[in-house]
This record gives structure tokens, C-alpha cells and sequence, in this order.
């Protein structure tokens, strides 16, 4: 499995699977899980709203993931992971790297043969960008897959393009 870090657009990557840093309540939100709900269309939030009537309590838990179709994008399914809120008190890095691990694994279960990730937490979520880079690395490299051959961090600037960098050859 080869995992590299690029500069762009998460809605605009030519993989099977975009994964989504998507919130609990899944019917969408800003940065990311706006972008891929605007450019995918009405079909992915149809889709959210079934899932989300199957979990308990209408959430998805921090940490774990659910697949999607990918409706107008060029990626075949879209896979949501909710991750973890920065704190300075607690220490959450276990959740951001399950949210790696379980996309991952996920995207995998689907047959995917190539996967792009976002800096998962690193938005509103408040996640310092170069440990969130680090939990990523982690949480993905813990996978054995089956299917997947690449995996690939789509940064949206110069400054999260470092950080990822700098993950994977630290
Ligand atoms: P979270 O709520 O998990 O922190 P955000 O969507 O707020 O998620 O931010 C996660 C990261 O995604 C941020 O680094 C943000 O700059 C980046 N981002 C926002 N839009 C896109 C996009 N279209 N493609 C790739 N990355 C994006």
C-alpha cells in the first residue's frame, strides 16, 4: 500500500473512495462534509438520512465509519467518519486514529483499490494540523488491506501538505 500526501481538492480526487470528515449527526456541515455534499448532490444526503435512522439514538459514534454511494463525484463511494473534538485536557488520539483505521477498513470491505483522506479533525474540530498528520499516518498504517494499493491525503493548503509530509517520512 502506498500512501502519499497531495495538495487539493477532496471532491475533485480521481479514487474509489473520498472519505468524508463528516459529524455524528450526518446530514452534513461545513468545511469537507459541505464540500463533498455540495459537489456529490442530493443523492449522498439521501443516503446519510437512511443510515442515520439505523444507529442508535440517530448517531454515528466518534470513531467509526459508514459508506455512502458517491453521487456526481468521481469517487465511487464516500465514506463518513465522525472524528474527535481537539482537547487539551483529554487525550482523544485514539478516536482520530480509529477514524482512520475504520475508513480504511471499510473502503476496503468495498473492494476500493485506491482511497483519499482529508486531515480529518484538523478544521472546526480545532486538531493541531501536525499531530493530526501524525494520528492519520497511524491510524491508516494499522490496516492490513486487501484491496486498497494507495492511499492518498488530500490537503487543501501548503501548511497541512507539510504536516502530512512530514508524517510520513517522520
Ligand atoms: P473537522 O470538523 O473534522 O475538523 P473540517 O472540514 O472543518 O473537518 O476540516 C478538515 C480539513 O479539511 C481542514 O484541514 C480543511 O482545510 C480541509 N478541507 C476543507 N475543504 C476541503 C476540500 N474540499 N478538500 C480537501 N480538504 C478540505
Amino acid at each position: 500500500m502506498l500512501l502519499r500526501a497531495v495538495r487539493g481538492d477532496i471532491t475533485e480526487a480521481d479514487v474509489d473512495v473520498v472519505v468524508n470528515a463528516a459529524n455524528p449527526g450526518l446530514l452534513g456541515g461545513g468545511g469537507v462534509d459541505g464540500a463533498i455534499h455540495a459537489a456529490g448532490g442530493p443523492e449522498i444526503l439521501a443516503e446519510c438520512r437512511a443510515l442515520k435512522a439505523g444507529l442508535p439514538g440517530g448517531r454515528l459514534p466518534r470513531g467509526r465509519a459508514v459508506a455512502t454511494t458517491a453521487g456526481r463525484l468521481p469517487a465511487r463511494w464516500v465514506v463518513h467518519t465522525a472524528g474527535p473534538i481537539w482537547s487539551a485536557d483529554q487525550d482523544r488520539s485514539a478516536v482520530l486514529r480509529s477514524c482512520c483505521t475504520e475508513s480504511l477498513r471499510v473502503a476496503d470491505g468495498l473492494g476500493a483499490r485506491s482511497v483519499a483522506f482529508p486531515a480529518i479533525s484538523a478544521g472546526v474540530y480545532g486538531w493541531p494540523l501536525a499531530d493530526a498528520a501524525v494520528q492519520a499516518v497511524a491510524g491508516v498504517r494499522a490496516v492490513e488491506v486487501q484491496h486498497v494499493q494507495e492511499v492518498r491525503f488530500v490537503l487543501f493548503d501548503d501548511r497541512a501538505l507539510a504536516a502530512f509530509e512530514a508524517a510520513l517520512t517522520g
